[in-house]
């Protein structure tokens, strides 16, 4: 693709907006690929040149195959995997921004827990079959959205009640933290070989963050089943002596991942969902190898973005930034896949 001028595309949903309008800022040409019903929403943004409208993304093989050798480069987001699944995305054959290899590791909760470990991070206790049940667990499906299908025990009991009631076949039980959530957005760069912070924000989830709000005496009149279901985001500003261990943390999971992944390892967005308990330790309960939703609130920069660049920096115009210098250095081989 050497020197050519570059479109940067995407799938129309998740993050598709601050990814384009940080491409048209960069300097790039831009391209949608919506669902036909999405097509005059997104048209009202004019920072996109181009569209493609198909009739469902399952079309995307179709369609990529008419977008191949026009210099386009593809950002995958929160949505690709939830469309096209890890092994449509393994089967992309447009560049694709990042290394496809993550997409194993982090759709694997086990694959994911040993790469946590390996980078010395904290994670929550997992309680494996035959263990006893000795504190709160939240118990996952594999591959829940949002928070969706997860509940709640407090003991051995509890647990064994519930689960009679749980369809899925493939789950984790994992301790529940008692901390609060919060939600860190890295941009690991392969050309700088360094850590940005780029913002932080905290989810809003209904209606386990509505409970507080009502007496214990009167939660004890109604059967309430906390749920996690992810309703917005708001930003979240750390405690400034918080934030060495946090870029740590980053830096060791991304020197854990050259290790488990291969050389080139994790690169690009990230973000790393945290719990953090009173004594202030952070527990990692799951990483997101991609630009995350909650980046949306900072469309125009973060505090934390401010710190790094003095100008409004994005996660989507950070990417777009990565393949500019990377072309300029025809290095573009680094960060695509
Ligand atoms: P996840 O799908 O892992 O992002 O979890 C969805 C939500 O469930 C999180 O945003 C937290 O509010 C809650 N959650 C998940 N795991 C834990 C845990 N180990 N301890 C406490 N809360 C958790």
């Amino acid at each position: 693709m050497g020197k050519q001028s570059l479109t940067i595309a995407t799938l129309g949903s998740h993050s598709a907006l601050q990814i384009l309008k940080g491409a048209k800022d960069e300097g790039f040409k831009t391209l949608l690929i919506a669902t036909s019903d999405r097509l005059s929403f997104y048209k009202r943004f004019p920072f996109i040149d181009k569209f493609v409208a198909v009739k469902s993304f399952s079309d995307f093989p179709a369609v990529e195959e008419k977008l191949r050798n026009k210099n386009i480069i593809l950002i995958p987001h929160g949505s690709f995997v939830s469309y096209l699944g890890v092994e449509g995305n393994k089967k992309i054959k447009l560049p694709y921004f990042g290394n496809k290899k993550v997409l194993d590791w982090e759709g694997n909760r086990k694959m994911q827990l040993q790469w946590l470990k390996k980078a010395g991070l904290n994670v929550p206790r997992k309680f494996g079959r035959g263990d006893t049940i000795d504190r709160p667990v939240i118990v996952k499906s594999y591959g829940a959205e949002g928070g969706k299908g997860y509940f709640t025990a407090h003991d051995q009991k509890d647990f064994e009640e519930k689960l009679k009631f749980f369809l899925k076949k493939d789950f984790i039980v994992q301790e529940y933290v008692i901390g609060v959530p919060i939600y860190l957005h890295f941009f690991y760069s392969t050309l700088t070989k360094s850590i940005e912070l780029l913002s932080i924000d905290k989810r809003y989830e209904t209606n386990v963050d509505s409970l507080g709000r009502m007496p214990l005496t009167q939660q004890e009149n109604i059967d309430i089943t906390p749920s996690f279901v992810v309703v917005g985001n708001s930003p979240l500003s750390l405690r400034e002596s918080l934030m060495p261990e946090v870029y740590q943390m980053a830096e060791n999971l991304v020197i854990a991942s050259k290790k488990l992944l291969g050389k080139r390892g994790l690169f690009g967005p990230f973000c790393l969902e945290t719990i953090v308990t009173p004594d202030q330790k952070f527990y990692v309960i799951e990483i997101s190898c991609r630009i995350v939703a909650g980046t949306n609130l900072f469309i125009d920069g973060s505090p934390y973005s401010c710190l790094l660049y003095n100008e409004p920096m994005s996660t989507g115009r950070r990417i777009a930034r990565e393949i500019k210098i990377a072309q300029k250095r025809n290095k573009l081989n680094l960060i695509l896949d």
